[in-house]
């Protein structure tokens, strides 16, 4: 495992931050191999901004990036998100 990896519970309070609802329970899609996990499953990586990816194939999920006042959000590798509401 890459030493600088963490899981997607560690992104939770940024999560939370912008969905009105629990995401590290919701169940993200990969769109490269397909494999449906639980966000908080996601292998997250921090740099200039945080990249979440699949743990099953590596895809790149979601990429976040955050300033004082803004927040930019990529889905690029993800096929579906479920959310329970
Ligand atoms: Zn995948």
């Amino acid at each position: 495992m890459d030493p600088l990896m963490l899981d997607g519970n560690a992104v939770a309070g940024l999560l939370q931050e912008v969905f009105a609802v629990e995401m590290t329970t919701a169940i993200a899609t990969c769109g490269a191999c397909g494999a449906a996990d639980a966000v908080g499953a996601t292998h997250v990586f921090r740099g200039a901004g945080i990249v979440m990816r699949c743990p099953r194939c590596a895809n790149a999920l979601v990429t976040i990036v955050k300033d004082d006042t803004r927040m930019w959000i990529g889905f690029a590798g993800v096929r579906i998100v479920e959310v329970t509401v």
